[in-house]
C-alpha cells in the first residue's frame, strides 16, 4: 500500500478539531480528513443521528422506497443550489456523482463532447478520469469520453504571465470560442469545472471566468456542472458554493466528500428538466442510505445553524494573511493563496523559482511533527493544501499558522 507520509499514521480517534494516532499523539487536522470531516470529530449532533436511525432497527432499506430523511436531505440541498426548478440525486462518492453528471449531460445533448479544465481531477472511473487531465492521476487512462480541455487555473504558462485579470479572461474566452467554432465535430454537451482545482493545488481562475464561460455556453446550449466536491457547504467563506465567488447559477452541482462528515454520500443537484430524462430514473442501491443521509442531514444543519460559512472566512483569513506575511521573509515560498478554510503554500527552489516537490515534502514531515496534518498536491507535488473542519476556531487557527509558520522557517533554513 502507498503510504502518504514517510512514518504512516494509524489514526484511532477524534474529537472536535484534532485527531489521535496509536502512539497517543495529538494532531491538529488541517485536512479534516480528506475534507471529508467537515465539521470535525465525535460531533455529538451527528452521531447521535445516526444512532437514532440505528435504533429504528432500519439500517437499510434500499431506496426502492420513500426514506424520509432522503428526501428532506434533497429539498435542503435543492434549496441551497440555486438552480431553478432543482432536483437531487444520491450517490455514495464524488466520482459517481460526476459520472450520473456526465450520463445526464450527454444523455439530454445527445452527444460524447464535453469540455473540461487542465489540471481537473473528478475522479478515476472511465467517465471521471475522462474528464480529469493532471497527469499525475490520469497516468496513461483511456478516456471514453470525447473531451477538450481549457485553459482556467493554469494562469503560469508563459503566454499568460503577468496578464491582468479582464485580459486573462478575454483571452480564455477567446480560445473557448475558437475550440468550439474548430476543434469539435458535433455539438457538446457540457463544461465540467472545479470554482477552484483540489489535487490540482487549489489552483483557481481569476474570479470572473466562468460568468464569461457561461455566456458563451449558454449561446450554444451547452451546460455547466459546478464540481463542488472540495469547493461546497461554505468551504471558502465568501461564498456556499465556490461557483458563486463568479456570480454563476450552473445547470447541475456534483458534491460529496464533507456532506456526510465521515459517513459516504455524494451527488447531483440539477435542473428538474435534466433530472427527468429517462436516464435519470436510475437507482443507486446505497447512494442516500438511511444512515448516510442521517449523518448528512445533522451536518448540512450545523453548518447552517452555526453560520460555518462566516466562520471560515474568519479563521481562514487569519491563517492565509499570517502566511502571506511569513512568505515575505521566507524565500521557499513561492506561493500562499486561497479562499476561506482551503488554503495552500506552495514551495519553490529559492535558486532557480522552480517547484520543490522534495521540500514540500519536508514541510509535511516537518507540520506533522508538529502536531498538524495537512494534504500534498500540486501538478507538481510542491504544494502543500490546507482545508480544516469548518468548525475551526479562532485559538485554533493561531496554532495552525504557529506551526505552519516554525515549520516553514525550519525548511528555509534547511534549504540555505
Ligand atoms: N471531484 C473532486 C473535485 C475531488 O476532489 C474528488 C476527490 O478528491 C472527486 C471528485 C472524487 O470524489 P470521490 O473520491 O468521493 O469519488
Amino acid at each position: 500500500m502507498a503510504l502518504y507520509y514517510n512514518e504512516p499514521i494509524e489514526i484511532v480517534g477524534g474529537k472536535g478539531n484534532r485527531v489521535v494516532d496509536a502512539n497517543g499523539k495529538s494532531y491538529l487536522d488541517f485536512f479534516a480528513g480528506i475534507l471529508t470531516n467537515m465539521i470535525g470529530y465525535d460531533v455529538p449532533e451527528v452521531r447521535e443521528a445516526v444512532e437514532r436511525q440505528l435504533a429504528t432497527g432500519v439500517v437499510h432499506t434500499s431506496t426502492l422506497y420513500l426514506l424520509r430523511g432522503q428526501v428532506e436531505l434533497a429539498e435542503k440541498i435543492a434549496r441551497l443550489s440555486g438552480i431553478p426548478d432543482a432536483k437531487v440525486f444520491f450517490t455514495n462518492s464524488g466520482t459517481e456523482a460526476n459520472e450520473t453528471a456526465l450520463l445526464l449531460a450527454t444523455y439530454a445533448r445527445g452527444s460524447d463532447q464535453v469540455l473540461a479544465m487542465r489540471q481537473s481531477y473528478h475522479g478515476r472511473s472511465f467517465g471521471a478520469i475522462s474528464v480529469t487531465s493532471n497527469r499525475s492521476w490520469k497516468n496513461n487512462s483511456l478516456s471514453p469520453l470525447n473531451v477538450h480541455f481549457l485553459h482556467g487555473a493554469d494562469r503560469h504558462l508563459a503566454q499568460f504571465r503577468g496578464m491582468p485579470d479582464a485580459d486573462y479572461i478575454a483571452a480564455c474566452t477567446d480560445d473557448l470560442r475558437h475550440v468550439l467554432a474548430t476543434a469539435v465535430s458535433k455539438d457538446v454537451a457540457a463544461l465540467i469545472a472545479e470554482p477552484i482545482q483540489g489535487v490540482g493545488g487549489f489552483t483557481a481562475a481569476p474570479d470572473g471566468l466562468f460568468a464569461a464561460y457561461k455566456e458563451v455556453l449558454d449561446e450554444e446550449g451547452i451546460l455547466f456542472v459546478s464540481d463542488e466536491v472540495q469547493t461546497g457547504w461554505g468551504r471558502t467563506g465568501s461564498a456556499f458554493w465556490g461557483i458563486q465567488n463568479h456570480g454563476v447559477v450552473p445547470d447541475m452541482i456534483t458534491f460529496a466528500k464533507g456532506l456526510g462528515n465521515g459517513f459516504a454520500i455524494g451527488g447531483v443537484v440539477a435542473r428538474g428538466d435534466l433530472m427527468d430524462g429517462p436516464q435519470a430514473i436510475g437507482l443507486s442501491t446505497f447512494g442516500g442510505n438511511p444512515i448516510a443521509t442521517a449523518a448528512a442531514n445533522a451536518t448540512l444543519d450545523y453548518v447552517l445553524d452555526h453560520d460555518l460559512q462566516a466562520n471560515a472566512a474568519r479563521t481562514g483569513d487569519i491563517i492565509i494573511g499570517g502566511l502571506r506575511e511569513a512568505a515575505g521573509r521566507l524565500p521557499v515560498v513561492g506561493d500562499v493563496r486561497g479562499r476561506g478554510l482551503m488554503f495552500a503554500v506552495e514551495l519553490i527552489d529559492p535558486a532557480t523559482g522552480g517547484p520543490a516537490p522534495e521540500l514540500a515534502a519536508r514541510f509535511m514531515e516537518e507540520t506533522k511533527r508538529l502536531g498538524l496534518l495537512a494534504g500534498k498536491g500540486g501538478l507538481y507535488g510542491s504544494t502543500l493544501r490546507m482545508a480544516p473542519p469548518l468548525t475551526l476556531t479562532e485559538d485554533e487557527a493561531r496554532e495552525g499558522l504557529g506551526i505552519l509558520v516554525t515549520a516553514l522557517e525550519t525548511v528555509n533554513d534547511e534549504a540555505r
